[in-house]
């Protein structure tokens, strides 16, 4: 009866959240990477992470995938280019 995940809350990073907010505002504009699970512009051909070039576009997937990384813990690198390297991942 014990649990052994440590409950912290945790603290969203305005960037993220504004980040999220324009995918989530716009998802026609986004994919997720079948790869990865990153989330990418809708232009980009292949996936700069795994060089993977499949993608999900289903709206519901790209929004669903969007809160999963909004609250992953804070790895990604990449939250403050989103549109310069036109991804969000919380891979390295
Ligand atoms: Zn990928």
């Amino acid at each position: 009866m014990k649990k052994s995940k440590n409950k912290k809350v945790l603290e969203l990073d305005p960037m993220r959240v504004k980040i999220a907010e324009g995918i989530i505002a716009n998802p026609k504009e986004f994919k997720v990477c079948d790869g990865c699970d990153s989330i990418l512009l809708r232009d980009v051909p292949i996936c700069p992470l795994c060089s993977h070039y499949r993608f999900n576009t289903d709206i519901e997937e790209i929004i669903k995938q969007t809160n999963v990384l909004l609250h992953s813990e804070p790895k990604c690198m990449m939250d403050s280019s989103l549109t310069e390297r036109k991804i969000w991942s919380d891979k390295k």
